[in-house]
């Protein structure tokens, strides 16, 4: 450790950015649970051939961000890079296919090591959804419509796009692999040296490419919808439909592949220009194959996960806690009487900020520095006769309260 402070590409959360991160998950979790989604939490760790060999050997989780390490008793895991593949592995090993569908949400830190900027971190929280067991359309449509809803309950809905397209099935991808590898081909020397690599092992990777030289390329290849089958093109169709008959508005987007290998069918993403390059709040998608291929058998899924530091960045509004109540004490010989009704108070509900020092002038300044909307002031003589004093802190109004009756008055 070389000074006190945290690693590169963490942060400590705490105040305002903490009260809404946690405004983001409680709104999160309300509203999937509506959707009778229930929380699964996964261990951070798992082992290494989780991710390695499930979220596509070229993505950039694998080749470049996944933070591995051997334990001591000679096992590679992996801190989790994100959350569907740990989720379907628990989906698997706790024999859940027995009852489907399975609805499923959790929330947690995720570890990446990118390069941190503004809205990327090395550790960051996702809070995600999946379903499984579910192949119809219906269940893209729901998934989400409540991604949207709950941004909307966020205020957020106004600030963000939902962008989406299809990837089709096995067959329409190979249809579309053909095409665009013979198009890429022809602009071969224009391509990044990684793309290069792509093309070799997954083409369609390419599609994702941040680099400038292969955007352009990009721009100019054959269209995914032009790939799709009769089946796969009546799919996408069908969720569009579920989505206009909700009135969500969405925007098909040709270009948008997943960073992943396990999409199929739907792929989405929800994003704002208010983040700069960091623009994806929420993102997600269909993966069919993904429990067949981690040896669990044919079972349809789809989900998504959102970044909660991104959406908590786009709160406007700082999130108030409760206003409390200031418990002022007079005098050293009323401080056990003081902390009796503090606790009282409390018992009863209410946040009570207890000062601990000072005359009573410092004590009242405290008090409206915790925007505190009542001061139970105690006085010795006052309690001798079983009374303390109640101040209003907006109007300045006091009277004196029995002692027994406090909770009622306030
Ligand atoms: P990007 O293209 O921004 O790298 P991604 O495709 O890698 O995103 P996903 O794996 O789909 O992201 O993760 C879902 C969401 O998690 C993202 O939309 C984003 O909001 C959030 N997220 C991903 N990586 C980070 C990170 N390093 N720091 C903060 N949030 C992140
Ligand atoms: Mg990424």
């Amino acid at each position: 450790m070389e000074k006190i402070q945290c690693v590169r590409g963490t942060y400590d959360l705490y105040g305002a950015a903490k009260r809404k991160a946690k405004k983001v998950i409680s709104t999160a979790s309300a509203v999937v649970e509506k959707y009778g989604f229930e929380e699964i939490e996964t261990p951070i760790f798992e082992f290494t051939e989780v991710f390695s060999r499930n979220l596509g050997d070229t993505s950039d989780i694998v080749t470049k961000e996944m933070y591995c390490f051997e334990d001591r008793g000679g096992e590679s895991l992996t801190l989790r890079p994100e959350g569907t593949a740990g989720v379907v592995r628990a989906f698997i090993s706790e024999g859940m296919q027995q009852n489907l569908p399975v609805k499923m949400y959790y929330q947690g830190p995720m570890f990446r090591y990118e390069r941190p900027q503004k809205g990327r971190q090395r550790q960051f929280t996702q809070f995600g959804v999946e379903m499984l067991g579910v192949a119809t359309p219906q269940a893209d449509v729901e998934v989400i419509s409540m991604a949207y809803e709950f941004l909307e309950k966020l205020g957020l809905e106004g600030a963000v796009t939902v962008e989406i397209n299809s990837l089709g099935d096995e067959e329409s991808r190979n249809n579309y692999r053909e095409k665009l590898v013979a198009y890429l081909k022809s602009h071969y020397d224009e391509l990044s040296e990684d793309s290069k690599v792509r093309l070799e092992k997954n083409p369609l990777r390419v599609l994702d490419s941040k680099e400038e030289c292969d955007k352009k390329v990009v721009a100019e290849a054959p269209l995914y919808s032009d790939s799709l089958n009769e089946t796969s093109s009546q799919f996408f169709k069908d969720v569009l439909k579920g989505l206009d008959l909700l009135g969500i508005k969405y925007h098909v987007n040709n270009r948008l592949v997943r960073g992943l290998d396990y999409y199929s069918h739907t792929v989405f993403e929800l994003t704002t220009d208010k983040l700069g390059a960091q623009g994806t709040v929420l993102a997600g998608g269909r993966y069919d194959g993904l429990v067949a291929q981690m040896g669990g058998g044919d079972v349809a899924g789809i989900g998504w996960a959102c970044g909660v530091e991104r959406l908590a960045m786009l709160l406007e509004q700082d999130v108030d806690l409760a206003r409390p109540i200031a418990v002022i004490p007079v005098g050293e010989d009323v401080n056990d009487k003081a902390l009796e009704i503090a606790y009282k108070l409390r018992k009863a509900g209410f946040r009570v900020e207890h000062g601990y020092s000072g005359n009573l002038k410092k004590r009242m300044i405290k008090a409206n520095k915790v925007n505190a909307f009542k001061a139970v002031i105690i006085g010795s003589d006052e309690l001798a006769q079983g009374v303390v004093t109640v101040k209003d802190l907006d109007s300045g109004e006091q009277k004196s309260v029995k002692l027994d009756k406090l909770v009622e008055e306030i």
